[in-house]
């Protein structure tokens, strides 16, 4: 049974002020002290003031750089100390949340291969019991939007109140275009059903390239979401992880200065929700194309299956029983009995057009 969450927004923490994103950027890894201080020391020209680095990096295969462990933490340390900014780094265990208490993270955020683990996400909620350490939890790798949850649950009974969500996609199996899925909806079913809580998206994690960087976050700002967790590094070329997704200091800069920020203008509140859910509806429609091209993909393979076996196209049976199914699925979601009938129609005679078709 799902519970309520009992968090304090983001703008409380002291980190960050208005107005939108609330920035956190830095390299995917802490590779050495040179690459963390001289990055860290662009993202302050460009006004950014939470410094990320992973230090234990979790890597699909073996042999893979893994991070450089705790001499990492005494980078960021530096960071903190020199340049006066804030820093954080991703925890997948309680000896990771212990280490970064002894050498002051600011802030830690659950990655989204541990989320879906609860005992981790457990073990990690008893070490931060007694902390007043915010914690950013990241999705799950597939679209359990209840697992999501679940460990945002997890924290909160431990006392996390500074507690947020990062959306960074969801992997799939397809080649897509981006290295994660967005899957907008499933965060926006988060906010929906906890306004309160403060939602950041990643577009480097999802996009996977650079060139998508933008577009991503001005998606992320459209649907209303409060901050932005982007890779960045002095010298990508050199990356020793996620060398693509990531872009310097300056090139960050231009990226966010791009970004329209819709002013949270109280005269502006009604417009601004009514665009919010205005791409809420984009981001609902585009999934309905996209599901309506995949089931015509699946009609043209029966459709060739037909042909090869000398079947008719129409069988009248298999359509009268499925469109019963559907109207009495639609009406369990609200939809009227007449408007599910005609939907249907037009879908199944598109296909049954493309099945003559060949
Ligand atoms: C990261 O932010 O460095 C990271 C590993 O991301 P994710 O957990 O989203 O894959
Ligand atoms: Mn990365």
């Amino acid at each position: 049974m799902a519970k309520i969450l009992d968090t304090v927004p983001v703008w409380d923490w002291g980190f960050f002020t208005e107005p939108k994103p609330c920035v956190i950027a830095g390299p995917c890894s802490a590779e050495s002290e040179e690459q963390l201080m001289r990055t860290a020391a662009g993202l302050k020209e460009q006004g950014i003031h939470m410094f990320r680095a992973g230090i234990w990096k979790p890597r699909t295969h073996p042999g893979c750089f893994e991070g450089v462990g705790v001499p990492g933490l005494k980078w960021m340390q530096k960071v903190k100390q020199e340049l006066g900014m804030k820093i954080c780094t991703e925890v997948a265990s309680e000896k990771h949340v212990y280490e970064c208490l002894k050498y002051g993270v600011d802030l830690v955020w659950i990655g989204a291969r541990t989320t879906g683990n609860p005992f981790l996400v457990q073990e990690i909620a008893d070490a931060l019991r007694d902390t007043d350490i915010p914690v950013l939890v990241k999705n799950p790798m597939n679209p359990d939007l209840d697992l999501w949850i679940g460990a945002l649950e997890r924290l909160n009974s431990a006392g996390v109140r500074k507690l947020g969500a990062i959306h960074r996609g969801f992997s799939s199996y397809e080649k897509t275009r981006y290295r994660n899925v967005p899957q907008w909806q499933v965060a926006v079913e988060l906010r929906s059903r906890y306004p309160e809580l403060s939602i950041f998206v990643d577009p480097s994690h999802m996009g996977g390239k650079r060139e998508y960087l933008a577009e991503i976050s001005q998606k992320s700002l459209d649907l209303g979401f409060e901050g932005l967790m982007v890779e960045s590094h002095c010298d990508p070329s050199c990356a020793l992880s996620d060398a693509g997704q990531q872009l310097v200091p300056d090139d960050l800069g231009k990226l966010l200065a791009s970004l329209v920020v819709r002013t949270p203008d109280i005269a502006d509140a009604a417009r601004e929700t009514i665009e919010q859910l205005r791409a809420q509806i984009d981001v609902i429609d585009e999934n309905l194309l996209y599901a309506l091209g995949s089931r015509m993909k699946i009609s043209r393979q029966i459709g060739q299956y037909k042909k090869d076996n000398n079947i008719a196209i129409v069988q009248a049976n298999r359509w009268d029983s499925l469109l019963a199914a559907v109207v009495e699925k639609g009406s369990s979601y609200g939809l009227d009995e007449q408007f599910v009938r005609n939907l249907f129609n037009l879908i199944h005679d598109a296909s049954v057009q493309t099945q003559n078709e060949l």
